[in-house]
């Protein structure tokens, strides 16, 4: 069965668009994009759309590639301290001469719409209430909630450990009991791994998961997104073979990527004062 990432993170959408009319909500989401990155320039805007479309107040401060480090930190300082402004994001990547670990230690935690902040991290690390997950582990176990798929107790398999992805789903998976083994680049025996896991989440940005490493009572989340030779989008699992031989499994596109985007959505319009 197909793990429908498009039309739950639609109803999510719609759901958070009533929410926040009816509340009366004021979110005021600023995202800030340094340099000219073409793809970071498509991510933004959406970012920005679909935050208007629900009613969540969205500006993008677009700064030239030039800009410093402490201009930079200068500006998000300015945003954490405005009453306005209730989220902050940073797209990344950044330049090169911008380091993102002093970036993310200067966002308010409780603006950090990304869930990046070291506060952030670190209450998700002792098993406390973050004010915000991060967004792609937090849409997975949304879309996994609506399919009523079991997580306690079960045995969980994320495959890569990006401060993004692979660690905030290994942390999140382990807050709602499942038992978790995180993979990596160094990881021996991979594909018995996989095959005997209940739960596949695999974030690596390659192909890893092929047909005969799984089984028919599998669940298989595919994180990744990238192109293969032909130019299409593609992630890590080969869908094509896969799918007949699992019981749940996310498309690529239409899967995670939709179900980042109501999940950052939740968090843009999360209010704290
Ligand atoms: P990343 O920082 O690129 O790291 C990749 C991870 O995969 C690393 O931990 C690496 O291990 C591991 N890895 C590499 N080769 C491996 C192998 N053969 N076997 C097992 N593990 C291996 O990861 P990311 O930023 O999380 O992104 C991963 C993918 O997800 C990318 O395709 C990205 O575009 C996609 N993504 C999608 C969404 C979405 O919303 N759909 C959101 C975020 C990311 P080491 O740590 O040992 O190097």
């Amino acid at each position: 069965m197909i793990l429908d990432g498009k039309a739950v993170s639609n109803k999510i959408l719609e759901n958070l668009k009533n929410k926040i009319e009816e509340n009366n909500i004021k979110a005021n989401l600023v995202v800030i994009l340094v340099g000219d990155n073409p793809a970071s320039q498509v991510y933004v805007r959406n970012k920005k759309l679909t935050a208007e479309k629900i009613g969540i107040k969205s500006t993008v401060i677009e700064l030239p590639v030039t800009t410093t480090e402490e201009e930079l930190l200068n500006i998000i300082r300015a945003l954490n301290n405005d009453d306005k402004v209730t989220g902050i994001l940073v797209q990344l990547p950044l330049p090169t001469h911008i380091d993102k670990n002093k970036v993310v230690q200067v966002i308010s935690p409780k603006k950090d719409v990304d869930g990046f902040s070291p506060e952030n991290v670190g209450k998700l690390a002792i098993g406390l209430e973050p004010y915000y997950y991060p967004a792609t582990p937090q849409g997975i176990l949304m879309l996994l909630d609506e399919y009523n798929i079991p997580l306690e107790g079960v045995d969980a398999l994320v495959i890569g450990r990006s401060n993004i992805v692979g660690r905030p789903m290994a942390q999140m998976l382990l807050k709602r009991n499942a038992t978790v083994t995180i993979a990596h680049s160094y990881t021996k025996n991979l594909e018995e791994k996989i095959k005997t896991a209940d739960i596949v989440v695999s974030a690596v940005g390659h192909k890893v998961v092929r047909c005969k490493m799984v089984n028919k009572n599998s669940v298989i989340v595919d994180v990744g997104i990238f192109r293969d030779s032909n130019g299409k989008l593609t992630g890590d699992v080969d869908f094509a073979v896969v799918s007949p031989s699992v019981k749940y499994i996310t498309p690529v596109p239409g899967g995670v990527g939709p179900m980042t985007i109501a999940s950052l959505m939740y968090n843009a319009s999360k209010v704290y004062h």
